[in-house]
């Protein structure tokens, strides 16, 4: 087997989120049928080392961005994990990136500089096991000095930077490049480290790995033009090929509406008309009414970047018509009060909770007839994946991963059984969403070919296995 070091500062079960933890912790087993052997470097975020039952010590380093550091192996729902305690950076009160207080951890770059580098160590010396990484795979800001500090050193590992989310760039003031051990040169005006007069970590990495890809292909070409790029379309163009696009995959065991343990009632294709007792189940667990309409289900970071900032001037309408929505939610505080006030608003009809809750996203899958992701933009999205899989109707915005997995139903592909669910029409804004809302409610009236929909959605396959083909065949690729 070939060896692969995937370094990622958010993995399933371990710390997670958004989709990045879900693709780190799908990938090993995934690739492990490609030939590839892969092991996931995470920070130990406080308390994790603690989950595993046996765990071998295998790097050292005495001063790693300010501590001595250790990495741990363990195995974990058959996951090998490689856990790099360094107390001072990853031992304390707070999330991943996040502190207490809600704001970013004031040393965030050297905390995921250390991770960075901690690969590339791996990668040059390998650890004490003799296992040693053919390439190094690097995931989002996070994980993509590791490509450039193989860089400069003149280390011959061939590296991947997966771009998961451009949005999130890992800035940092200049006076902090000596802190983070990169050269000066790379930070002259327009240099592989320069992002308008600031350090740009996953610029270093588009920059310097050996292969640049994102997570759906249109997300790919998005990413070259500016309206997506955000500052970095032009380093994405400026590589051969661009950004190359593997749609991520989901794990179809553990989202299986036929077996799957936290919803009421398990169903598929051919029995849906059990996925009924889960929408029951669902309105009394969120205290809704039982609506005539469909019932929309939305489970999302509340951000600016997934347009639910638009839903409640298109719900007057929908409940009218006969729609609920129940919202699973966190984020940004204006998003969060305004959808509250619109849950005082239409009490019985809209329900909110805000929080993450893993299993309760499960049930409003299987209880929800539609679910809604109107994102600005979306590099891959997983909800609507699961939304699909757990014949929940998926209303989508005409972008990314969205518009790569949704076959809106228009009358064509009504007519010929391949329509999945609803493609919001650009621009964005309240008023495509209140019209798609109505397509909703139009097409769940007709009984037969909204669950022809729902069938058509659920045959689709979204397993990892043509994703982890394509990161095999460019693994391969990119060998000497
Ligand atoms: P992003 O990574 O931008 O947040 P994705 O759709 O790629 O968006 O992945 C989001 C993941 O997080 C999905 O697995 C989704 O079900 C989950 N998720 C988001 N918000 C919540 C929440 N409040 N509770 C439970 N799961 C959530």
């Amino acid at each position: 087997m070939r060896r692969v070091l995937s370094v990622a500062s958010e993995c399933v079960p371990l710390a997670k989120t958004g989709g990045l933890a879900d693709v780190a912790g799908a990938l090993p087993a995934a690739l492990a049928g490609q030939g590839w052997e892969m092991r996931v470097l995470v920070p130990a975020y406080r308390g994790l080392a603690g989950r595993f039952a046996r765990l071998e010590p295998l790097w050292s380093a005495k001063d790693l961005f300010g501590g001595p550091a250790r990495v741990l192996a363990g195995r974990l729902e058959g996951i090998p994990f490689l856990l790099l305690d360094a107390p001072h950076l990853f031992d304390r009160a707070g999330g991943p990136y996040l502190g207490p207080d809600g704001e970013d951890h004031p040393d965030n770059p050297e905390r995921f500089a250390a991770l960075s580098w901690a690969a590339a160590e791996i990668a040059r010396d390998g650890l004490a096991d003799g296992w040693r990484p053919d390439i190094l795979h690097a995931h989002d800001w996070q994980g993509a000095l590791a490509p450039a500090y193989l860089h400069f050193a003149g280390i011959a590992v061939p590296s991947v930077l997966t771009i998961h989310n451009i949005a999130f760039q890992g800035l940092a003031p200049p006076g902090r490049l000596a802190a983070l051990r990169l050269p000066e040169a790379g930070h002259a005006a327009g240099g592989v480290l320069e992002y308008y007069g600031r350090i740009s970590t996953l610029k270093a990495g588009i920059a310097l790995a050996s292969a640049v890809t994102t997570v759906s292909p249109r997300y790919a070409a998005e990413l070259a033009r500016p309206e997506y790029g955000m500052g970095l379309e032009g380093v994405i163009a400026a590589r051969p090929g661009a950004a190359l696009g593997i749609l991520n995959g989901i794990d179809t065991a553990a989202w299986n509406p036929g077996a799957d343990r936290m919803i009421a009632v398990p169903y598929g294709v051919r029995s849906l008309g059990r996925k009924s007792a889960n929408r029951t189940a669902l309105l009394a667990e969120f205290g809704l009414a039982p609506v005539e309409g469909p019932l929309a289900v939305v489970v999302s970071r509340l951000t600016a970047q997934k347009g639910l900032d638009l839903l409640p001037e298109a719900l007057p309408g929908f409940i009218a018509a006969g729609g609920g929505v129940a919202v699973l939610g966190a984020g940004e505080g204006g998003i969060e009060a305004a959808l509250n006030a619109a849950a005082r608003r239409f009490p019985g009809r809209v329900a909110v909770k805000i929080g993450y809750d893993e299993a309760l996203s499960h049930r409003m899958f299987a209880g929800g007839d539609a679910v809604l992701v109107p994102s600005r933009f979306e590099p891959c999205g997983l909800t609507q994946l699961y939304a699909l899989r757990y014949g929940a109707v998926p209303v989508v915005a005409a972008t990314g991963g969205l518009a790569d997995t949704v076959i809106d139903a228009n009358p064509a592909a009504l007519a010929g059984g391949v329509a999945t669910g609803i493609i919001l029409p650009p621009p964005l804004d309240g008023l495509a969403l209140r019209q798609g809302l109505a397509r909703l409610v139009a097409l769940h009236a007709d009984r037969r070919a909204f669950q022809a929909m729902q069938r058509a959605g659920m045959r689709q396959d979204f397993g990892w296995a043509r994703s982890s083909a394509a990161y095999a065949r460019l693994y391969e690729g990119l060998l000497p």
